[in-house]
């Protein structure tokens, strides 16, 4: 894997990773998203409909956690979980855990951390973790790691030997992984911990970083564990830290106002949940990413793609830390089960070109939520991915273009 940087400004790194997995064929660009899965398969779509998007990106994230069931069925099936679940030309980066949804925390040992299947808790030592990666045979995956210490107050002495545990399953990682037939040509993401704690932040960087990583993994940022200012400051610090040339992917974030502040303090890679969240709440993604063109650059570019419909998007309550549930939307989106889009005859977004937007109303989209028509999750689930995907595409271009702080603006606006 190689991370080939184009421009570095005020901390944003733009650049393409190339030379990823076993055939070496694919790209992605930075910043830039996974294609969130759940089971191994995007949430209401078939492989037909999803790629009925353009511009998907490269790499699909898949869970440890969704898959870990069914170890013995991959095992028997020899060929990886790209080929059982049918998945058409992509990478796979396996992660331990699901970034949409929370689970119990108390339980990881020194020697085990525990996953939670339809079935219950499944406790997983790192050799039945590489097992399962070797069933599973991503192209990337992260090692794993104890990432209990997100939580506000977690103590010192617990922080530290998160960062100590994270280290030592490191290691046992790669020595199996390096003795791991299934897992030739598939690479390791090193995992830093350090809870808000600066110095076993850096602690835990600088440690990963001597090891023979492809790129890391920033855990414990989630959005709801710790204030945007002292989570900006602690990436900053532990980005200047890992080398350039390697990517870093930031766990749990998928707010387009925290992607952006993110990205300013040296983030590439995010996972790719939140337009699920979006759609699991009956909702829209709404938010405006277009920025006029800037004069000088004007006809250099291509144009970003979308327009909002210039209102106020219908949000019941401004909570802040997005989850699936209803309370939680975010300032981003618009509920498609307010009465007020009962008779909206509008696309949900103007000019975008989305299946949804291209054949449906808001008023549609409406009636098929409160019939509870799985249709509306699949529609939903569309727009709410192509809207996404076109938000990390004007990312680029910004700073591409010396614009971010224009579009920083328009989305916040
Ligand atoms: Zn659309």
């Amino acid at each position: 894997m190689k991370l080939e940087l184009s421009k570095v400004v005020r901390g944003c790194r733009l650049g393409l990773l190339t030379s990823i997995g076993q055939t070496e064929q694919h790209s992605l660009e930075v910043p830039g998203c996974f294609l969130y899965t759940r089971c191994a398969t995007v949430p209401h779509l078939t492989q037909d409909t999803l790629h009925t998007l353009s511009n998907l990106p490269a790499v699909t994230q898949v869970t440890l956690e969704s898959l870990a069931e069914h170890q013995d069925v991959l095992e028997e099936f020899k060929h990886g979980v790209r080929k059982f679940a049918g998945l058409q030309d992509t990478l796979l980066f396996c992660s331990l855990h699901d970034p949409a949804t929370t689970h119990p925390a108390g339980h990881v040992t020194n020697k085990t951390v525990s996953v939670w299947g339809s079935g219950g808790r499944i406790e997983l030592s790192v050799a039945k973790f590489m097992a399962m990666q070797a069933a599973i045979r991503p192209d990337c995956y992260e090692s794993m790691a104890d990432g209990e210490t997100w939580q506000a107050n977690t103590s010192r002495k617990r922080v530290r030997k998160a960062v100590e545990r994270t280290l030592s399953h490191l290691d046992e990682c790669l020595e199996l992984h390096h003795k791991t037939q299934e897992l030739k040509g598939c690479e390791i993401f090193g995992v830093v911990e350090g809870g808000d704690i600066l110095e076993e932040r850096l602690r835990s960087a600088r440690e990963t970083a001597k090891r023979p990583v492809a790129g890391f993994v920033l855990d414990g940022f989630q959005s709801t564990s710790m204030e945007q200012e002292l989570r900006e400051q602690l990436i900053t610090a532990v980005t200047a830290e890992l080398p350039q040339e390697k990517p870093r992917l930031l766990r749990g974030v998928g707010r387009p106002d925290e992607v952006i502040a993110c990205v300013e303090a040296g983030v590439d890679l995010f996972e790719g949940f939140f337009p699920f969240q979006v759609t699991e709440r009956g909702c829209a993604l709404c938010f405006n990413y277009t920025i006029t063109p800037d004069p000088e650059t004007a006809g250099t570019s291509p144009p970003t793609v979308l327009e909002s419909n210039g209102e106020e998007p219908a949000v019941e309550k401004l909570k802040e830390n997005g989850d699936g549930s209803p309370e939680n939307m975010t300032r981003f989106e618009m509920n498609l089960k307010d009465t007020r889009y009962r008779d909206d005859f509008r696309p949900l977004v103007d000019r975008c070109s989305c299946y949804c937007c291209k054949n449906h109303k808001r008023a549609y989209i409406h009636h098929l939520l409160v019939t509870n028509e799985l249709l509306a999750g699949v529609l939903l689930m569309l727009h709410n991915t192509a809207h996404y995907l076109g938000f990390f595409h004007a990312l680029r271009e910004a700073v591409a273009n010396n614009r971010l702080r224009d579009l920083k603006n328009k989305v916040l606006q």
